[in-house]
């Protein structure tokens, strides 16, 4: 029901676009998402920090804004005492790159272990033709470089989600290939599961990506998220 709110909120605005409201979404799905909040001043950014343990993640919060690291704009790694500074800097690349860019914040977030995890992309785009097509690939940044992916139908079965976890040429990536330790394929699987439900029950969106979800060894965490409704 939460989810029905969210989506019906975004409608009445007269938005397409779902940034970090679609966290919320994943949560009421329960997909796991980071610690964190989305803040719009810097002395606000700090106690968020604080709250967190170790080093946090900041990144600009725009809906002009769709690749942030492109601009500069997610920064990885940041001390407590440098948020302040990290927080101006992201508002004035933002502000560099489109002078008119409307900007809701700067989001901190937990830092999540990528040292130990693969970073994967779970998407689902709705085709005219199959309907919506789900999509699971190795993830991050260079994604659109890598191209490897693969796609059913939704909604799909725990036996098809398991399939598409170990059909991309990456899989041993996640079964501790070269000394890495195996990430939660389960946990994959059930998301890519949780998706699927997601958009079959929400036939308004028309497109979404979780780039990346990351697979650690004892679990996944969704660390980004881009969603357009119709
Ligand atoms: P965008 O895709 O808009 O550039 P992301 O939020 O996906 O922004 O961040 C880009 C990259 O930064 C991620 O692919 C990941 O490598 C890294 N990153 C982002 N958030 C975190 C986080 N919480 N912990 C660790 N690394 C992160
Ligand atoms: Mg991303």
């Amino acid at each position: 029901e939460r989810a029905r709110e969210i989506l019906e909120s975004v409608k009445e605005r007269d938005e397409t676009r779902l940034g970090v409201e679609a966290m919320e979404l994943l949560d009421a799905y329960g997909i796991e998402t980071p610690q964190g909040a989305i803040i719009d001043d810097p002395a606000e950014a700090l106690e968020v920090a604080e709250d967190i343990d170790g080093d946090v993640v900041m990144k600009i919060v725009s809906p002009d804004i769709l690749h942030k690291s492109d601009i500069g704009g997610v920064k990885v790694g940041v001390e407590n005492e440098d948020v302040y500074d990290a927080y101006e800097d992201l508002i004035t690349r933002a502000k560099n790159y489109q002078p008119d860019a409307n900007i809701l914040g700067v989001q901190v977030q937990e830092m999540v272990d990528l040292d130990n995890g693969v970073e994967t992309i779970v998407g689902m785009n709705r085709d005219p033709q199959f309907g919506p097509l789900m999509m699971f690939g190795l993830g991050g940044i260079f994604v659109e470089i890598l191209e490897d992916t693969t796609f059913r139908v939704a909604p799909v079965s725990e036996s098809e989600a398991a399939d598409m976890t170990k059909e991309i040429d990456a899989a041993p990536m996640l079964r501790g290939a070269r000394g890495n330790e195996t990430v939660d394929i389960d946990g994959i699987t059930e998301t890519i599961q949780r998706l699927s439900q997601l958009v079959t029950d929400f036939p308004a969106i028309l497109e979404l990506d979780i780039n990346p979800l990351v697979a650690l060894p004892d679990g996944v965490k969704a660390v980004d998220v881009r969603l357009t409704v119709d």
